[in-house]
């Protein structure tokens, strides 16, 4: 056995001639073993290039990298340590060529996104664009093109859609642009379509580990079978109990198909939970006792019975943000040593969940941070800042284009911009491509083109600039004079509601500046995998292709020892000693969108798997809370427990926190405790 894994683990981690599927329960380790077997492929002869580790967030990438250092040290920084979708523009800007895209594309966000469907669609609706962006999200996710879609469509709503979309990829051809979807749909065409592009990939990863399996599309499988080859040196760790992503296209059939498609595959199961005491896994077994198993598992724990769940009943939602501010206190008064404000997490189903408890933090002057929620980079400020990065690599990128005309604004109104937007379209360029088109002139004032020109020429000085600001130093001097350059200080000073606002958000600015300068630093970009140039400075420019990817400053939230709130979604492979499961009331959890519409059997699954991975976060302490009114618009209506409530089993005593049935509960823990060790030593 290696320090630190148990056999399973061990032999997890020692198979590495072929594929292998490690499969398990919450909190067995499932991402240890992807650390260590990097580790252990090193040890190997593997070179740490050869390596590609993917996993589902950037924060799950950043973290694991720091598990990863603390293991081997430097060579960290080399391994390909990152998402499907960094990985994705990785291989797009490497190869995209043979796709027609240039390496300088830029990736829209979901915004951006939005008003092209509008434009495309000819329609101010946004609930209708945002149908559609669900809807050729799925079919992208199913590996659909717009032709394919419109054959697959189900009825006229979809027929349009498809329609709509075979203009939206138009207009991303022309843009040189991608969306988020394309940064998987891309590389795998690139793979099934050019074999020289397949065969230099597949030899560049001597082995790939991918993180959270369960959670995985179609496309996605995909590009995994593709990037391993017929060899499959892969190792993928998942828990069918955690898939709480079909919304989004992943689907279980990814694991159902694994031991077909590679009959060699080993399939190693892990029993022992290294997280929660037995009161906490006892409930999270229950709960999702009532499902389907794709997969039958055990879980056990060594960590003794500890603390009872607790249920905590509410008369509201400000009554339950008090109370679970209360039970933060009482643990910290009650616990010796009491537990960092770190140490707890309140989690929830839905964004709007935190604003009652997020007021009853502030009353309580306990430092926070929603996770999960708008990130650093959705501020306007920043969104303002990015666009610019965006044209600086891609010129042809005409949602930026828009976004950084406006911003701060230059006296070019819309009536020009909408001149500039027919001409581009008659001569079929970019709006940037047509500003020194010198037919412009017949279309527009002499003053309007003038301003439209010195626009272009600014870009194209910035542009040059960036290219040339290599490093820490270059990068912060540059930021510093093109905010100065564009007035940006003076623009949030006349676009911000009060001072105090405006000082924030410059203070924001500055912030993403040096975080900025940090990666041109050369500081590893968790968004990329290093690939062995973490360490080298890069120009600016580089940089910025990058950001689009990002969705926090991760290396920042770390630090910082304060409460988390988050979705459960969000939630997913983390862990804290205490947690608080909020807003647990039949509808929130299980969501329910309207009165007569209960969830189907396929939906309530999914839920009682969410509520299985909330239960499973706790380490020591866990708590549930419900509200017996909710409001709703105006009124309060009258609300019940979640069902997963009673699904627990926890009994009316150990609820109660009855110190007798403490003592029955210590009893029946000690004998089960007997019966596992016999069964694990048996041979
Ligand atoms: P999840 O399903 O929630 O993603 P997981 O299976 O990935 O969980 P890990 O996060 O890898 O589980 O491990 C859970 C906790 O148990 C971590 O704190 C980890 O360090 C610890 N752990 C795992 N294996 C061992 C072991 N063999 N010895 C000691 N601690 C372990
Ligand atoms: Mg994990």
């Amino acid at each position: 056995m290696s320090a630190g894994l148990n056999l399973a683990q061990t032999q997890a981690v020692h198979h590495i001639g072929g594929p292998s599927l490690v499969l398990a329960g919450a909190g067995s380790g499932k991402t240890r073993v992807i650390t260590h077997k990097i580790a252990y492929l090193i040890e190997k002869g593997l070179q740490p290039g050869r390596i590609a580790a993917i996993t589902f967030t950037n924060k799950a990438a950043a973290e694991m990298r720091e598990r990863a250092r603390g293991l081997i040290g430097k060579a960290a920084r080399e391994v390909v340590i990152c998402t499907f979708h960094a990985l994705g523009v990785r291989m797009v800007r490497e190869d995209g060529q043979v796709l027609g895209l240039k390496p300088n594309f830029s990736i829209l966000d979901a915004d951006d996104v939005l008003s092209i469907l509008k434009e495309c669609g000819g329609t101010t609706d946004s609930a209708l664009a945002r149908q559609w962006q669900w809807t050729i999200s799925r079919w992208k996710n199913e590996g659909l093109n717009a032709e394919q879609a419109l054959q697959a469509a189900a009825d006229e709503a979809e027929k349009v859609a498809a329609v709509v979309m075979q203009r939206y990829q138009e207009r991303l051809t022309a843009y040189q642009s991608v969306d988020f979807d394309d940064l998987v749909g891309l590389p795998l065409a690139l793979l099934a379509r050019h074999p020289q592009v397949r065969e230099k990939w597949q030899a560049r990863f001597g082995h790939v580990l991918v993180d959270e399996y369960q959670d995985t599309n179609a496309t996605q499988y995909e590009l995994l079978k593709l990037l391993v080859g017929e060899k499959g040196h892969f190792t993928a760790v998942g828990d069918d109990d955690q898939s709480i992503y079909g919304w989004r296209g992943a689907t279980l059939d990814n694991l159902k198909k694994l031991p077909i498609d590679y009959p060699a595959l080993r399939i190693i199961k892990l029993e022992q939970n290294y997280r929660s005491t037995s009161a906490i896994l006892r409930a999270a077994n229950h709960v999702i006792g009532p499902n389907p198993k794709l997969f039958p598992k055990t879980l056990f724990s060594e960590l003794g019975e500890g603390e009872p769940v607790r249920v905590i009943d509410c008369d509201s939602e400000e009554h339950e943000a008090e109370r679970v501010v209360a039970r933060l206190q009482g643990l910290r008064a009650s616990s010796n040593p009491p537990p960092e404000w770190r140490d707890f997490a309140i989690l929830y189903r839905a964004n709007h969940q935190a604003k009652p408890l997020e007021k009853a933090l502030r009353k309580a002057q306990i430092p926070y941070k929603v996770s999960g929620g708008t990130s650093f980079f959705d501020r306007s400020e920043i969104k303002d800042l990015c666009v610019w990065f965006r044209l600086w690599s891609n010129e042809d990128d005409d949602p930026a284009f828009l976004r950084a005309v406006a911003a701060p604004r230059r006296g070019i109104g819309h009536q020009t911009l909408a001149q500039l937007g027919d001409f581009a379209t008659m001569m079929r360029s970019s709006l940037f491509g047509a500003l020194f088109n010198p037919m412009l002139e017949t279309r527009l004032s002499a003053r309007a083109l003038a301003s439209l020109q010195e626009f272009g020429r600014q870009v194209n000085d910035l542009q040059y600039r960036a290219r040339h600001a290599l490093g820490r130093e270059a990068a912060r001097q540059f930021l510093q004079d093109w905010l100065q350059d564009i007035g940006f200080e003076n623009y949030l000073l006349d676009h911000s509601d009060t001072a105090a606002q405006a000082t924030a958000r410059w203070g924001n600015v500055q912030e993403f500046c040096d975080w900025m300068a940090q990666r041109a630093g050369g500081d590893a970009d968790p968004s990329e995998g290093a690939g062995g140039l973490a360490s080298t400075p890069k120009s600016l420019l580089e940089v910025a292709q990058t950001i689009a990817l990002l969705s926090t400053l991760t290396e920042q939230e770390k630090e910082q020892n304060v409460v988390t709130l988050s979705t459960l979604h969000a939630a997913k492979g983390l862990e804290w000693p205490h947690v608080v499961l909020a807003g647990v009331n039949e509808g929130v959890l299980p969501f329910q969108q309207g009165e007569d519409s209960p969830p189907d059997q396929a939906r309530l699954e999914e839920e009682r798997r969410l509520m299985y991975v909330g239960i499973t976060r706790a380490q020591r302490t866990l708590a549930v809370t419900w509200a017996r009114r909710r409001k709703k618009g105006r009124d309060w209506v009258a609300a019940k427990p979640s069902r997963f409530i009673e699904e627990m089993h926890l009994s009316a005593d150990t609820a109660r926190e009855d110190p007798r049935a403490k003592l029955r509960a210590l009893r029946e823990e000690f004998a089960k405790r007997a019966q596992t060790t016999n069964a694990a030593d048996a041979p």
